[in-house]
């Protein structure tokens, strides 16, 4: 059996791991370089979710990153910081509490805190303007191109051709719609399964064979700031889940900042704007000014980031076999690297036993959308 993986981010090089330990010849097109996506823009890893389909994901898959050095032989240097969420609202207050609880269910020792009990792990926070609070130790980050490069070299070394610079232009569909091969800027390739990990690009990819999927670019922006007031290494990631502002340390100087300021914008993944501008870069700093002592007047920034998120109407993936030999595992939602190793699993269970039994993928079917049937995550970054 043959499987062509699109794309040579996270998601396809952990696919192309899973699948290249079965009896299957792989084959990995890149078009550009492997990482050159959205991989690399962030290794937050974290279980507070809102749906237990996400909340399953992430066990999973943290299963992978806990022993990563283990299984890959690299040190994806973990940084156990732990992330924050805060509530406004005493509706989003009761829905953290509602999420603590099912997580602890599945299994995670995440907590529900009083706004005071977080100023435990956020000394600086501005409390009093929250009303509940969740936090995990648990959560962390890691570095994604290390992980990358693990699941990459692993692939290769389990038999994967990876073939970078080249870019899959066709899909080839019998009478009867089965996928039999791809169009390369190589040349053809015949293949029982293509697997389309595009991230940003995958609604394009999905059309080369007929499929069509509400997976839209979304510019997804950070600052990197110098603090007001010396932070710790060891913050959570401390996030205003009403408000939107967001803030995290990269390193003992540097702290990453956000927001959700305006309505998502969406982007050409091939030509969109990398810079920030002032109003958003003063709308970000106001937000984490309000949120938490760190951050002030005198608060420089150092640079910007921007990247795409592979935004769904839910903010949930669609990982399916959409047509007969063709699959998607597409649309994170700005949580694609961590649940990679999952996905990697379930693209691989789809294609030898026709199903998945590591998680139940019904939720992540695209189907959803034309049923009426989503469920918004709602711990949304
Ligand atoms: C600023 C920012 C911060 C983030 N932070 C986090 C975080 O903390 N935790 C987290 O889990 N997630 C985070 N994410 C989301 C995460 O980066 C993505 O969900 C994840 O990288 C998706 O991986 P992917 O492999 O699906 O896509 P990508 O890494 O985008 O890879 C897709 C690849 O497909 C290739 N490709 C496209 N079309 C073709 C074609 N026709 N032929 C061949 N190749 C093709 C592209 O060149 C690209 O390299 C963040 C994203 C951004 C932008």
């Amino acid at each position: 059996m043959h499987v062509t993986v699109v794309g040579g981010g996270i998601v396809g090089v952990a696919c192309a791991y899973y699948l290249s330990q079965e009896d299957i010849d792989v084959t990995l097109y890149e078009k550009s370089r492997l990482g050159a996506g959205s991989t690399g823009y962030g290794g937050g890893i974290r279980t507070q979710y809102s749906t237990p389909a996400n909340v399953i994901l992430s066990i999973e898959s943290k299963r992978v990153w806990d022993d990563f050095e283990d299984e890959f032989g690299v040190d994806i240097r973990h940084r156990p910081t732990g992330y924050l969420f805060l509530a406004r609202e005493e509706d989003t207050a009761e829905k953290l509490r509602a999420d603590v609880e099912m997580q602890n269910e599945l299994g995670v020792s995440n907590e529900f805190l009083s706004p005071e009990e977080a100023t435990a792990y956020c000394p600086e926070l501005h409390a009093e303007q929250f009303v509940g609070a969740s936090y995990s130790p648990d959560d962390e980050f890691v570095d994604p191109h290390l992980a990358l490069q693990g699941y990459a070299d692993a692939a290769r070394g389990a038999g994967t051709d990876v073939r970078e610079g080249v870019e899959v232009t066709a899909v080839y569909q019998d009478e009867g719609g089965t996928v039999t091969g791809v169009e390369t800027t190589e040349g053809r390739q015949v293949t029982d399964f293509v697997v389309n990990a595009a991230g940003a690009w995958a609604g394009d990819v999905a059309e080369l064979a007929g499929i069509n999927i509400p997976v839209k670019p979304t510019l997804r922006r950070l600052l990197l700031v110098e603090p007001a007031e010396s932070s710790p290494e060891t913050l959570p990631l401390t996030m205003d889940l009403d408000g939107g502002a967001v803030f995290y340390p990269e390193d003992s100087e540097v702290m990453v900042i956000s927001g959700h300021t305006e309505t998502l914008v969406e982007a050409d993944p091939d030509a969109y704007q990398s810079n920030v501008d002032l109003p958003w870069t003063t709308d970000v700093l106001e937000g984490v000014t309000e949120l938490a002592g760190y951050f002030g007047p005198d608060t420089e920034v150092r640079d910007s980031i921007t990247g795409l998120y592979a935004l769904t109407p839910d903010q949930n993936p669609i990982i399916e076999e959409s047509i007969p030999g063709f699959i998607n595992a597409v649309g994170f939602s700005g949580h694609g690297f961590m649940h990679a190793p999952a996905t990697g699993q379930i693209v691989s269970e789809l294609v030898v036993d026709g199903t998945a039994s590591l998680a139940d993928v019904s939720e992540f079917s695209s189907s959803r959308f034309e049923r009426g049937a989503t469920t918004d995550e709602q711990n949304f970054i």
